[in-house]
């Protein structure tokens, strides 16, 4: 994946050499998998993405109250 600003250091080639695929940014296995939100609604990061955010800021909450 080499669009925008950001290129992935694992695509050579149209292909992942994580996942020993075609490039599918978001896919489990990604580097991107869970850490960002895709517009394709199916993308598995999105989930992933949003329990992340989750467990972010239950824990950011509970670092405060313990304040
Ligand atoms: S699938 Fe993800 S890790 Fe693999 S090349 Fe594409 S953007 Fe990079």
């Amino acid at each position: 994946m080499s669009k925008g600003g950001w290129s992935c250091p694992k695509y050579i080639d149209n292909r992942c050499t994580i996942l020993k695929k075609e490039c599918d940014p978001g896919d489990k296995g990604c580097v991107l998998y869970g850490k960002a939100l895709f517009s394709n609604e199916e993308s598995p990061s999105n989930e992933a993405f949003e329990k992340r955010m989750e467990r972010k800021m239950r824990e950011m909450l509970r670092d405060k109250n313990a304040k």
